[in-house]
């Protein structure tokens, strides 16, 4: 149990108890199980858009503790067929809803997936990355805090491909993301850009923090050595842009300025990281103003 609770998760326990003190009370008190079931649906519909597993456990433990105070507490209880009867279609009901309520999360963890992720890397796809961008963009803005971006691209990518086969190159794709995800810090984001194209974005780092991250990364990636399906060893590297952020510039601004940087890691001769000068972005953004 968490040391501090949430005002919300207070609420929630404080209602939970007044629920079971409830069902309690009406069951002592009434020969009929209607009033709990009334009681039971309403709880049921309450918690359900809160916390979904919260709602159906619950439920599922007020029923089995009604079921039990019913048997064996209740003073002259009309524990007759139809009252388990009662009992029982309520736990099968609950059981049901139990069940299409997992099989929901599964489909939307799915989905989630399917939209935020790549799937030859498993890394989050530019999409996602561009959502998480705009928040970190402004927390840097906002509290005045670095923010950084890396881009790497893998040097003559097309020359591993075309020697040994697109499904060496698939490797090499995914050896990559795996060295960069173990590289990284946790509050770093790491993402597939595109083809053969990475973007880490590095939270509370300067640009002399992102160098030696980016550096890192370079050296990590060309001691990776992969088999290229004839049994022949590959290896590779990559060229690295790196751009901090500047205030009031945008992430689009803060992505071209590292694809300026890779741009001239290329034309430096590859495997290298190149720093972005912000002089053109500053002149597009004086021209906005
Ligand atoms: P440079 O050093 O200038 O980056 O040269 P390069 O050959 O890597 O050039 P470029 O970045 O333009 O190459 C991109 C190549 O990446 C072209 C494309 O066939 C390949 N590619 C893109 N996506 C995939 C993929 O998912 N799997 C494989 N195997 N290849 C891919
Ligand atoms: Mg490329
Ligand atoms: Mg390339």
């Amino acid at each position: 149990m968490p040391s501090k609770l949430s005002v919300k998760q207070y609420g929630f326990l404080a209602g939970s108890l007044a629920y079971v003190v409830g069902i309690f009370f009406l069951d002592i008190s009434t020969p009929s199980t209607y009033n709990e079931s009334v009681l039971l649906v309403l709880a049921f519909s309450l918690v359900y858009p809160v916390r979904r597993i919260w709602a159906i456990g619950l439920v599922f433990s007020a029923t089995i503790t009604a079921a039990i105070l019913t048997a064996f507490f209740e003073p002259g209880a009309d524990t007759d067929l139809g009252t388990w009867a009662n009992i029982w279609i309520l736990v099968i009901v609950e059981s049901g809803v139990a069940f299409m309520t997992w099989r929901v999360m599964g489909i939307e963890n799915a989905l989630y997936q399917l939209s935020n992720t790549d799937p030859l890397t498993g890394a989050f796809n530019r999409r996602h990355f561009m959502t998480l961008m705009d928040r970190e963009r402004k927390i840097a803005e906002r509290y005045e805090t670095p923010l950084s971006l890396l881009l790497l691209d893998i040097d003559h990518f097309k020359r591993i491909n075309d020697t040994y086969g697109h499904p060496t190159g698939d490797e090499a794709i995914k050896a990559i993301a795996e060295t960069c995800r173990r590289q990284v810090r946790s509050t770093d984001t790491f993402c597939r850009y595109g083809g053969e194209e990475f973007i880490v974005a590095l939270p509370q780092t300067d640009e002399a923090g992102a160098v030696i991250a980016a550096e890192h990364l370079r050296k990590g990636v060309s001691k990776i050595e992969i088999m290229a399906d004839d049994g022949r060893p590959v290896r590779f590297t990559v060229s690295i842009g790196v751009a901090s952020f500047v205030r009031k510039s945008t992430v689009e601004q803060l992505i071209e300025c590292a694809d300026q940087a890779l741009y001239a890691a290329k034309l430096g001769g590859r495997n290298q990281v190149q720093i972005g000068k912000y002089d053109s972005i500053d002149a597009a953004l004086s021209r906005e103003h």
